[in-house]
């Protein structure tokens, strides 16, 4: 703890014996550190805004890249406060909060009270010094007419492909109402080494190797989330955070990850990286993992204007088809219908939907279109996505068609490429009439390692149900009201280098009593 500078105040209680100690098992030990660097260096975050407030988040890490952040192993209060203008001159809230050491020092507050569909500023202080200052809005009351929603969708950030330029723009976006994070917040991988000639360039490196324990993953959040993009991004705007697969390992499902790891075995790297999920994100404390399980998927209502069911397509999923020759933990065929949510999580879905809103956007992840992947250089079975799980998309499917639904918009991200086009209402039918349009963004970072060039995709013949194939990094910006759904596609011209430009691709339009998309 050299240089911490940790205070007598603190030191006090940390050194007590026989009585004292007895109290500390009821009772956290409040210290009051002094802090000789920035304690906010992760910044601050909010999330999951309701129509009375939202939550608020950051993290107390000195030194963001040592074992614990560089904070000694005891409890310390945490002041926040919230205030109706940047300038905090009316402040309408505040409060304390424990950052403990079980939970890495991270700070969830869920604040309440707070007026409808408005925008609030927050901060947070500690041994006297502030945080950066973070906005968000508040959701409309229930079933209120809401005018419009602007939404980011964004994910996919591998810190060794590219920068987080796009993440700049997205904090320079005007207005945002949230960001939907589709996962692959953090990768896994150990630091690259020189890649070889024809590959993808490593523009920065992962710090020591692949990561496995609470400790490793904690620091490869701090190493993302330092990143001066990311803060900004996360100060500009609430998000919904969900997790992919690169949160864990790459294309882990339910308890099998795809190599020949045990499934009990698997389990213990799960339960501590969906640990330092919960610790990184500004999420509930309905989202804590509790004995291994977490309550990711979750709905939030905007008004009467939209229904937003936040999925988990990978903690209950059937056991995976084999991909590759090599894979493990998977199968040939299987003897009974698949599932990629889960019975109950399915059945949830069904439950929440036909509730009135003018939109059901749907956070789903993964591609739920089937795609013509045969002009691909290395073809892939794409078996990790919805076409790996045939019978949970078609009783999707049958779900919206049951209820009559037009209006169900799917979004997600995950194959480092955008895709933007209609979900066919038959298998094996690519030109049927579409059931649900579907937005798959791109990716901030992750490239999708096809190697092929900006511009007209070659597959497109081959996928008449797809307005859209792009591989270029970026997110997209969602513009919603009651008659229009309209999607910008955000494009950076690089991500290699500083100081990549922003634009837009293109536009597509969507009708909330027709399913699918068209140009605009
Ligand atoms: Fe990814
Ligand atoms: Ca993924």
């Amino acid at each position: 703890m050299s240089g911490f500078g940790f205070s007598r105040r603190g030191l006090l209680l940390a050194g007590a014996q026989g009585a004292v100690a007895a109290a500390l098992l009821r009772a956290p030990a409040l210290a009051s550190p002094a802090f000789t660097a920035d304690p906010f260096s992760m910044g601050v975050a909010s999330g999951d805004p309701a129509p009375d407030g939202f939550v608020i988040w950051t993290r107390l890490a000195p030194r963001p890249l040592e074992t614990h952040g560089g904070m000694p192993a005891v409890a310390v209060k945490v002041n926040w406060e919230i205030a109706e203008d940047d300038a905090f001159r009316r402040i309408v809230r505040t409060g304390t909060a424990v950052a403990r050491p079980e939970l890495g020092h991270s700070v969830h507050v869920e604040v309440v009270g707070l007026q409808s569909a408005r925008r609030y500023w927050y901060r947070f202080q500690v041994d006297g010094i502030p945080s950066d200052i973070g906005t968000a809005r508040t959701a409309p009351a229930a079933g209120a007419a809401v005018d419009r929603l602007r939404i980011a969708v964004a994910g996919c950030q591998n810190y060794q492909a590219g920068l987080f330029t796009a993440w700049r723009h997205i904090g320079k976006e005007a207005d945002l109402d949230f960001v939907y994070h589709y996962g692959d917040y953090i990768y896994e991988g150990k630091a690259a080494g020189t890649p070889a000639a024809g590959k993808p360039p490593v523009v920065r490196r992962h710090l020591g190797d692949e990561i496995y324990s609470l400790d490793d993953y904690r620091l490869r959040y701090a190493l993302y989330k330092i990143d001066p993009d990311l803060r900004a991004a996360h100060a500009a705007a609430a998000f919904l955070p969900s997790y992919d697969d690169h949160e864990v390992m790459n294309n882990w499902a339910n308890e099998w990850d795809e190599r020949d790891t045990p499934p009990e075995l698997f389990a213990l790297r799960h339960a501590a990286a969906m640990q330092a999920w919960y610790e990184h994100m500004p999420v509930r404390l309905s989202q804590l993992p509790r004995n291994g399980a977490q309550l990711m998927y979750r709905r939030l209502d905007y008004g009467g204007l939209m229904r937003i069911n936040i999925l988990d397509r990978r903690s209950y999923r059937s056991i995976p088809l084999c991909e590759k020759p090599e894979s493990r933990n998977c199968v040939e065929t299987r003897n009974q219908p698949d599932t990629m949510l889960g019975e109950t999580q399915e059945r949830w879905l069904g439950e929440g939907l036909g509730n009135g809103a003018t939109w059901n956007m749907f956070g789903l992840g993964g591609l739920v279109m089937p795609f013509d992947r045969s002009l691909q250089r290395v073809p892939t079975k794409g078996y990790d996505n919805w076409s790996g799980y045939p019978d949970a998309r078609e009783r999707l499917v049958k779900m919206i068609q049951d209820r009559g639904l037009k209006n169900v918009v799917i979004t997600g991200g995950d194959s480092h490429m955008c895709f933007i086009g209609n979900v066919p209402s038959r298998r094996g039918d690519l030109e049927s009439a579409p059931v649900a349009s579907e937005l798959h963004a791109t990716s901030i970072a992750s490239n999708s390692g096809n190697g092929l060039p900006i511009g007209p995709d070659p597959r497109a013949a081959s996928n008449p149900h797809m307005a859209l194939i792009h591989d270029q990094r970026g997110y997209l910006l969602l513009d919603v009201d009651a008659k229009r759904w309209t999607t910008s596609v955000r494009v950076v011209d690089q991500a290699l280098k500083p100081g990549g430009n922003i634009s837009t691709l293109g536009q597509y339009v969507i009708s909330p009593d027709r399913p699918g998309v068209s140009k605009a």
